[in-house]
C-alpha cells in the first residue's frame, strides 16, 4: 500500500505548531508497519538550507496564465529511511506568504495542483504509483476537488481536519488561477453565485473520507453549537450525501518518541527516566529556574501558539493566585501581538514569579517540558493537542480543559488535572488543588509516574489509519469490479 501525505509543515524541517509534529512522525510510524508512505512538502528556503535535496526531476504546471517549472527534490525523514518529497517554485513555494489571504490560498491552490501533477508525473516516470493521498488542513484540502473535477484521477484522498479555525477563506477568483469552472466545485450556498471560497468546506464535501485528530473533536464538531458554525453546514452535508462514509472520524495523534523522550534528549540539563524521574526532573528546575532567574517553588508553564482558541486570557486571570501561592509562571509562545503584548504585561506586574518568552524556541521547549512541575492549557477548544502527551512524557503534569483531545488524552486525577473548559474560576481552582496534591510526595509521585508511563507513541493510532487507508482503498477497488 503506497500512501503519500501532505501538508504545509514537517518537523523537523519546518515546523510551526502539532500539525508540523505529526507530519514528521506518523508517516514512519506507517513505514514500521508495512505501508509505504512517502511525504511531499513545499521546498521553502527555510527547508533548503537546512536540507540538501537530491534534484530527482522536473516538471510544468499551468496556473492562471502562466507555465510555471516545478523542481522535485527528495531526501529523507531524520532517523528514517521514509522519503520525503519537496517541490520547489522560485516565486510561488519559497516562502509562507502570510501577507493577505488571498496571496496564502492562491500558493497552496498552486502547491496543491503541483501535488496533482506530481502524483501523475511518479506514475507517468515508473517511479511510484500511489495508492492513496492523505491531505492535512486547509492548505492541501483543494486535492480531492481537482483530482475529482480538473484531472479525474480516481485516487482515495482522505482530508485530516487539525483544526477548524483555519479554512483557507478567500476570492473564488483562485479557481480560475486552477482553471476550474465554478460548478465544478459546487458548495454549500447552492443557489447563490458565491464570490467567496471556503477551501477547507471543499475539501470536507470532496474527500473521499474525512477525519480528525481525536475521537472527543470529532463528535463536538458536529454540534451545531461550536465555535465553528460557519463549517458546520458543510459537515452536515457531507453526512447527508454519502450516510456512512460522511462520518467524521476521529484518530488520536501520537507523538514521535524518538524526538520526544527525556532519556535521549540533548536539549535537558540531565537526561532521566521514570526510575530516576525524581533526581533528573529537580536538577532539570533548578536550571531551568537558574536559567530565568527564578525562585525555588512549584513551577507552571504555558507552551504554545498565542492564539485566541489556547485560551490564555483565562489563564492570565489565573497568574495573581499563582503567585500567591509561591509559584513561578513560565509563558514561551508566539503569534497574536495583542495576546503577546498581555503576556509580557502579566510578566512586568509580577518580575518576582512571571516570565515571558514570546518568540519560538524548540530547544526552550524541551527543557520547559522537562523542568516544569505542571503544563496549563486552558484552550476553548483542543482538535488534539500534543503538549499534553509531551509533558506527561517528560513527567510533567498537565491542567487543562476538559474538551477535544485533552479529554481524550488525560485522565482526571491520575496522570493529570481536568477543569470545565472556558471557566477561569475553575482553573485557579483546579491550580490551587494541584498545588495541594504536590505536597503530598508520594502520591504526587505516583501520579508523575502513571504520566511518564501513558503510552503516547504512534503505535495504536498509526494502525487505525492503517485500516482506514486499506478500507478506502478496498472500497474504490470494490466500485471499479461492479462499474
Ligand atoms: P497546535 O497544533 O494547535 O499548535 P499542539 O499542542 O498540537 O498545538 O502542538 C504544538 C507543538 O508546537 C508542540 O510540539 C509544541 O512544543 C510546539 N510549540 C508551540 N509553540 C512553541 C514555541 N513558541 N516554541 C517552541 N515550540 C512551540
Amino acid at each position: 500500500m503506497r500512501v503519500l501525505i501532505t501538508g504545509y509543515e514537517v518537523a523537523p524541517f519546518f515546523k510551526r505548531g502539532g500539525l508540523g509534529d505529526v507530519m514528521g512522525s506518523l508517516p514512519k510510524a506507517l513505514n514500521k508497519i508495512d505501508v509505504d508512505c512517502r511525504v511531499v512538502v513545499p521546498y521553502y528556503v527555510e527547508i533548503q538550507e537546512k536540507v540538501n535535496g537530491k534534484k530527482i526531476g522536473e516538471f510544468h504546471i499551468l496556473f492562471g496564465d502562466k507555465e510555471e517549472e516545478i523542481g522535485i527534490y527528495e531526501s529523507k525523514l531524520p532517523g528514517s529511511d521514509c522519503i520525503i518529497y519537496f517541490l520547489s517554485n522560485k516565486s510561488v513555494l519559497s516562502y509562507i506568504n502570510l501577507r493577505g489571504r488571498n496571496k496564502t490560498i492562491d500558493q497552496f491552490a498552486f502547491f496543491s495542483l503541483a501535488v496533482v501533477r506530481f502524483i501523475s508525473w511518479l506514475n507517468v516516470n515508473k517511479k511510484w504509483n500511489v495508492d492513496l493521498i492523505h491531505c492535512n488542513d486547509w492548505h492541501t484540502a483543494l486535492i480531492p476537488s481537482i483530482l475529482k473535477n480538473k484531472v479525474r484521477i480516481f485516487i482515495p484522498t482522505l482530508l485530516t481536519i487539525h483544526n477548524l479555525s483555519y479554512q483557507g477563506f478567500g476570492s473564488r477568483k483562485v479557481l480560475d488561477l486552477l482553471r476550474m469552472r465554478d460548478e465544478e466545485t459546487r458548495e454549500i450556498k447552492r443557489d447563490v453565485p458565491a464570490k467567496e471560497i471556503d477551501i477547507l468546506g471543499e475539501g470536507i464535501l470532496h474527500a473521499t473520507r474525512v477525519s480528525t485528530v481525536s475521537p472527543s473533536y470529532a463528535a463536538e464538531i458536529m454540534k451545531e453549537e461550536h465555535w465553528h458554525r460557519e463549517i458546520y453546514a458543510y459537515l452536515r452535508k457531507r453526512e447527508r450525501i454519502l450516510k456512512n462514509d460522511g462520518n467524521i472520524i476521529g484518530i488520536l495523534n501520537g507523538i514521535d518518541y524518538d524526538v520526544w523522550n527525556p532519556e535521549k534528549d540533548d536539549n535537558l540539563f540531565k537526561k532521566y527516566n521514570v526510575s530516576d524521574e525524581e533526581i533528573g526532573k529537580e536538577v532539570a528546575k533548578e536550571a531551568l529556574l537558574k536559567l530565568f532567574s527564578l525562585k525555588p517553588g512549584p513551577t507552571l508553564c504555558f507552551i504554545g501558539r498565542m492564539a485566541t482558541h489556547k485560551g490564555i486570557e483565562i489563564l492570565i486571570k489565573a497568574v495573581k493566585m499563582i503567585v500567591q501561592q509561591n509559584a513561578n509562571m513560565i509563558f514561551l509562545g508566539s503569534g497574536n501581538p495583542n495576546i503577546e503584548r498581555s503576556v509580557k504585561r502579566i510578566a512586568q506586574q509580577y518580575p518576582d514569579n512571571v516570565r515571558a518568552e514570546t518568540n519560538y524556541n524548540e530547544e526552550l521547549s524541551h527543557k520547559l517540558y522537562a523542568g516544569s512541575d505542571f503544563i496549563i492549557i486552558p484552550s476553548h477548544f483542543e482538535p488534539c493537542g500534543l503538549i499534553q502527551m509531551i509533558a506527561m512524557r517528560y513527567g510533567t503534569l498537565p491542567i487543562a480543559s476538559n474538551t477535544g483531545g485533552l479529554k481524550d488524552s488525560i485522565i482526571n486525577g491520575k496522570n493529570g488535572f481536568l477543569f470545565e473548559n472556558g471557566k477561569s474560576l475553575r482553573l485557579k481552582k483546579t491550580i490551587e488543588h494541584a498545588l495541594n496534591k504536590m505536597k503530598d510526595k508520594e502520591r504526587f509521585r505516583k501520579m508523575v509516574e502513571c504520566a511518564m508511563k501513558t503510552d503516547f507513541s504512534w503505535d495504536k493510532s498509526a494502525v487505525l489509519y492503517k485500516k482506514l487507508y486499506e478500507d478506502m482503498i478496498g472500497q474504490l477497488k470494490r466500485k471499479a469490479l461492479t462499474g
